[in-house]
Parts: C-alpha cells; sequence; structure tokens
C-alpha cells in the first residue's frame, strides 16, 4: 500500500466517490442523533475523507477527532440506499489519522505500544495479563480495594475504568476445550475451526465451550489449537493496518480454509472483520487467493448453525422471557438478523420478546467504551432503558463487547439481569436433556 503515502489517496476512487449525498443514512447515525451536526453523521465524515483523497485538505487533529468520535457501527451501510462501503472508508480513514500523526502524544503512543503493538500481537502477552488479573480478583484484592475506600483517592476517569473491569474467568479456553473435539453421539458431518478470540478467551471462554458443545453436538469435529491469534479488528479499526494484515496471514496459516468446512467465531465485531481479508491482503500473491477462501469459509455461529441445521434440544426448559441486542457488526457488518432469532427460538421455554431499537449501538463498539465515556454512556442509558420496557429477565447477545456493556449496564442500574450469549441458552438446554 501507499504509492502516495496517504490510506486515502491511494483508495479505490470508485469507493471513496461513492457516497451522493442524499442523507438516508443521516437518522440511523447514534453520533449525529445526539448532535445533530453535519461533520458527525456518515455524509459528513465521507465529505472529509473525499477532499482528503482529493488533496483539498490535510489530515488534521479535527479530522482524526471526527474519526474517532464515529463508532464504527455501521448502521449507515444498512440504510445506504448507494451501497457506500463505509466500512472500508472508515478503516482507511482512522489508519490515515494515525499516519498523520495528527493526535499523537508520549502518552497515547505508550499506550498503543502497549496495546495494539505488544499485547494484543501475541495472546500469550494477554493471557499472562489474564493471569495476573484473575489472581488479583480470586485473593479478593480487587474486592479489598472496592471496599477499602481507597479507590476514591484515584482520578475519575481510572475510578471509572477499574469499575468496568470485567471479571476474569476461572478457567480460560484451553483449560476448557481439547484441542480437537469430536462429533457427539453421531457420525462426523462437518469438520470446523474455532477461534477463540483475544479477550474473549479470558472473560468469555464459556461461551467458547458452549460453542464448541453446540458444534460437537450437530455433527462437527471442532478443531481449537490453544494458543491463536488475535483476529486483527482492534488493529483495523485503530488504525494500524500492517499490523492487521500480519494477523491475518498469521490466522491464514493456523488456519489453512482448504483443510475446514467452515471457520467458526461467535464475536459479531471479529466475525465482521475476518470475512474481508480478502481485501486487507489484496495484491499480496502469497496469501490473496487462500484470503478469498477464507473468506468464504468463515461463518459466525448462528449463521453456521442457521445453514445447517440445529438438532432441537428436549423440551424440558423452564420460560424464561429473554429479549435480543444485536451486535452492530453482527447486524450492520456481516446482515445477520434473522439466524440469532431463530435460533432462539428454537430452545424450550425461550419467550423472545423484541427490543426497541434492537439494532442501534449499545456503545460498546470495541473500545469506544473507554475512548469516548460519554457517547458510550448516552448510548447505554438509551440501550438500558429499552431492555428494561421489555420486562425480560435475560438479554441475548452475540459479540464480547455487547455483553460487557449490557452487563454493566445492568450492574449500574442495579437490575437482576442475566446477559448471554444466544448459544449458552442453546447448549444449557441440549444439557438438560442429558
Ligand atoms: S459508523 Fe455509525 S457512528 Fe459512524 S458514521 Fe456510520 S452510523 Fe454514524
Ligand atoms: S445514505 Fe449513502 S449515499 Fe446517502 S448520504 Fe448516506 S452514505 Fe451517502
Amino acid at each position: 500500500m501507499n504509492a502516495t503515502g496517504s490510506h486515502l489517496k491511494d483508495l479505490d476512487y470508485s469507493v471513496v466517490q461513492q457516497c451522493m449525498h442524499c442523507g438516508l443514512c443521516l437518522p440511523t447515525c447514534p453520533t449525529y442523533d445526539a448532535t445533530k451536526l453535519e461533520r458527525n453523521s456518515p455524509r459528513g465524515r465521507i465529505a472529509l475523507m473525499r477532499s482528503i483523497a482529493d488533496g483539498q485538505l490535510e489530515a488534521t487533529k479535527t479530522f482524526a477527532d471526527e474519526m474517532y468520535f464515529c463508532l464504527g457501527c455501521l448502521a449507515c451501510m444498512t440504510a445506504c440506499p448507494a451501497g457506500v462501503n463505509y466500512a472500508e472508508l472508515f478503516e482507511h480513514a482512522r489508519a490515515e489519522a494515525e499516519q498523520s500523526g495528527a493526535l499523537a502524544s508520549p502518552k497515547r503512543n505508550l499506550i498503543r505500544s502497549l496495546t495494539l503493538r505488544w499485547l494484543f500481537m501475541d495472546l500469550h502477552r494477554l493471557q499472562l495479563v489474564g493471569h495476573i488479573l484473575r489472581l488479583y480478583q480470586q485473593l479478593g484484592l480487587q474486592a479489598f480495594l472496592r471496599l477499602s475506600g481507597l479507590l476514591k483517592f484515584l482520578p475519575k476517569r481510572l475510578r471509572e475504568l477499574e469499575a468496568m473491569t470485567p471479571l476474569v474467568q476461572e478457567k480460560f479456553s484451553a483449560e476448557l476445550i481439547d484441542p480437537v473435539t469430536q462429533p457427539s453421539g453421531g457420525r462426523k458431518k462437518f469438520r470446523v475451526a474455532m477461534l477463540l478470540g483475544c479477550a474473549q478467551d479470558l472473560v468469555f471462554s464459556d461461551v467458547n465451550r458452549d460453542t464448541v458443545e453446540v458444534l460437537a453436538r450437530n455433527g462437527c469435529e471442532v478443531v481449537t489449537p490453544p494458543a491463536q491469534h488475535c483476529c486483527g479488528s482492534l488493529h483495523a479499526h485503530n488504525g494500524e493496518w500492517e499490523l492487521a494484515q500480519q494477523l491475518a496471514r498469521k490466522n491464514i496459516d493456523q488456519f489453512p480454509p482448504d483443510e475446514f468446512d467452515a471457520i467458526i467465531t461467535n464475536a459479531g465485531g471479529c466475525g465482521s472483520h475476518l470475512k474481508h481479508y480478502a481485501k486487507l491482503l489484496e495484491g499480496d500473491p502469497a496469501y490473496e487467493t487462500r484470503a478469498h477462501e477464507w473468506d468464504r469459509k468463515v461463518k459466525d455461529i448462528h449463521e453456521w448453525l442457521a445453514q445447517t441445521g440445529v438438532i432441537p434440544p428436549p423440551d424440558r426448559g423452564n420460560t424464561q422471557v429473554v429479549t435480543y441486542h444485536e451486535s452492530c457488526h453482527l447486524c450492520h457488518g456481516q446482515k445477520i438478523t434473522s439466524q440469532p432469532r431463530a435460533l432462539l427460538k428454537a430452545i424450550p421455554g425461550v419467550k423472545l420478546v423484541e427490543l426497541f431499537e434492537s439494532n442501534w449501538c449499545c456503545g460498546s463498539a470495541g473500545i469506544y467504551n473507554l475512548t469516548q465515556p460519554e457517547m458510550a454512556d448516552e448510548l447505554l442509558e438509551r440501550k438500558m432503558k429499552h431492555i428494561r420496557s421489555t420486562h425480560c429477565t435475560v438479554v441475548a447477545t452475540g459479540n464480547p463487547g455487547c455483553l460487557l456493556q449490557i452487563i454493566n449496564g445492568a450492574k449500574k442500574e442495579g437490575l437482576p439481569l442475566r446477559v448471554v450469549h444466544p448459544v449458552t441458552l442453546l447448549a444449557e438446554a441440549y444439557r438438560k436433556g442429558n
């Protein structure tokens, strides 16, 4: 990449000039809805990107701030009648912002080096941090600090971040799942790979275990090597294009797509990125062909189960009122909307109540709730208001970021809600039949 040294100038101009300024995306954009400012809308942002591509504007701090105020929720893509590829524009715009150095500062550079360039480039490091955090929580140090009142001496933002620290699981995926799981009680119909994710592995390893169990019960041999790589979505969405490419190559090497019927993910945000490796590795002769096959083989778990069929669980479930929140990257990024609902309805005892604005962002948006807390909180409050109005006891959602965000929302409001991945409810229904 970078014939001109600019991500946006080098981008295919048919992508840059596709917006016809109709404004149909504006009512679906959460940031425009909050401010009513054109520059905070998809149309306004695309105009800024085009100005840079046309050489009429430099990537200034104002431009970079605007790109980071965007949630990357892709609701605008669903609304757009012209088929504007906002996802591609957005990733290149953030890469442009990083390339310009407009936001650089010693503190920001250090945080990005430690996280994007170190922690998430080798998941052994992330697991080490997970082990330390688990000890901190299990030894009661976190509870002690919270009860002692010592946290009040921290700056407000650090106190807020501490309150959002997720509970690390007692066992990570490799401790719960065999590297190869055979289909349970029947012949092998498919051979699939299952991606464990990065933060997902530490915080929702139980969801990974449930996913593997559901796949095995539905005729899959599941390959789940313990040492895996991050999918790279965090990097692509935060302007680290080259690191995202490195991770894509590592994943293709680890899971050669011709060896599997499908490559399964249970995280909406990861799936949306994983399905676009061909675009990411365009022009790379060693990977381009395999990347196309990879894209075809990547399946979100709901999508895969809808495609192959689900063995119905036994009818032994107690009634539970469940509502479904749509992960942005599952519904807008991958257009997977009916399959999770069908899966939930297939579970005995589940009474599915539709959630108003189910496809409106909850404010999680990758690390948006860490970088833009005010807007993220506003979106979370709106989401929780709609959740309360369903009178549900369970919220189901297919993305770890949304799970954490809504768990935090329920905690803040003191709501006795269970927040789960749909696949967990299915796995539980199967276990009841044992
Ligand atoms: S991605 Fe979401 S926040 Fe960004 S412009 Fe599109 S709708 Fe608005
Ligand atoms: S809906 Fe599509 S074409 Fe219309 S303004 Fe939005 S991005 Fe541009």
